[in-house]
């Protein structure tokens, strides 16, 4: 089966190196990921743009906005991205951030936008995004915004809430969004946002986030399970949930194992490719939405 990998990253952060290394025990390298995506059948992978200005600064407000993925030049084949946003740049830089923002989307390697909510001390209904969101309607590029705990102990939790999300999702319903990781552990707050509106979807990376051993034990604990489950039998919108893994946060083919097992076998064409198409259409363009679920 082929998969779309929604959520990944491909940035030299100096914390995912490390997590790369002593944690999850990827080769996180152009090579690794190269692969990774072919023992896994990953066709398209989206890189969550991210830089740093030194080791260590993530989340960096000095980083220039868009960040996009450093962590090799040039990109290999099957990786696309979303442009980060740095609101904090944003505001300093104003027009000139929103210019270099332009000239980014129409790389058409670029998939979407990416906020990084809770990384940053800004409300995602905060005006220095309204700029961000209509570049994202002219574009037809949807929003992404990173949900729920936050991986950096600077991160400020109220900013990075599901329901913090509300006001921006009901004052631009022409745009999708993408709430990453279920906006974990607030999971149930994030089906809410999706039984509501129309046009939000939700990413599964980085539930886990930790070495292949422990996400094959952690898979067969029903409770831990049921945890994810829930917002997925929750009205059973399994149109609206996408695959990520968060790679180099958790090994691939581990990662890919424990989400098989969360979702029923009759949707897993939906979650791990079609979803994806729909809601970045730039993809689309190169795997057409009706084409078959390739076997
Ligand atoms: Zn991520």
């Amino acid at each position: 089966m082929d998969i779309i990998d929604a959520h990944m990253h491909f940035s030299r952060i100096d914390s995912f190196a490390r997590a790369a290394s002593e944690i999850s025990h990827v080769d996180y390298s152009a090579a690794g990921f190269t692969r990774t995506c072919e023992e896994n059948r990953v066709v398209a992978a989206i890189g969550m743009g991210l830089t740093e200005t030194s080791p260590g600064s993530f989340p960096d407000i000095g980083a220039r906005s868009p960040m996009l993925l450093d962590l090799a030049d040039p990109w290999p084949d099957r990786l696309f991205g979303c442009a980060g946003i740095n609101p904090i740049d944003m505001r300093i830089r104003g027009k000139e951030a929103v210019d270099a923002l332009r000239l980014a989307l129409e790389n058409p390697r670029i998939v979407g936008i990416k906020l990084y909510a809770g990384y940053y001390p800004v409300f995602v209904s905060d005006e220095v995004y309204d700029p961000v969101y209509a570049l994202a309607s002219e574009f037809g590029l949807p929003v992404v915004i990173h949900g729920g705990v936050t991986y950096s102990d600077r991160g400020l939790l109220k900013y990075s809430h599901p329901l913090s999300f509300d006001e921006a999702i009901v004052a631009h319903r022409n745009l999708s969004f993408v709430i990453c990781h279920m906006g974990e552990p607030w999971v149930m707050d994030t089906a809410a946002l999706i039984a509501k509106c129309p046009n939000v979807v939700t990413d599964l990376s980085g539930l886990l986030v930790t070495d292949a051993g422990t996400i094959a034990r952690k898979s067969s604990e029903p409770e831990e399970m049921m945890r994810w489950r829930q917002p997925m039998i929750f009205e059973e919108r399994y149109d609206r949930f996408l695959y990520g893994s968060d790679w180099p946060l958790a090994p691939m083919d581990a990662y890919l194992s424990f989400i098989r097992k969360m979702i029923p076998e009759p949707y897993h064409g939906d979650v791990f490719f079609r979803n994806a198409l729909r809601v970045f259409p730039r993809l689309s363009g190169i795997w057409p939405i009706d084409a078959a679920f390739p076997a």
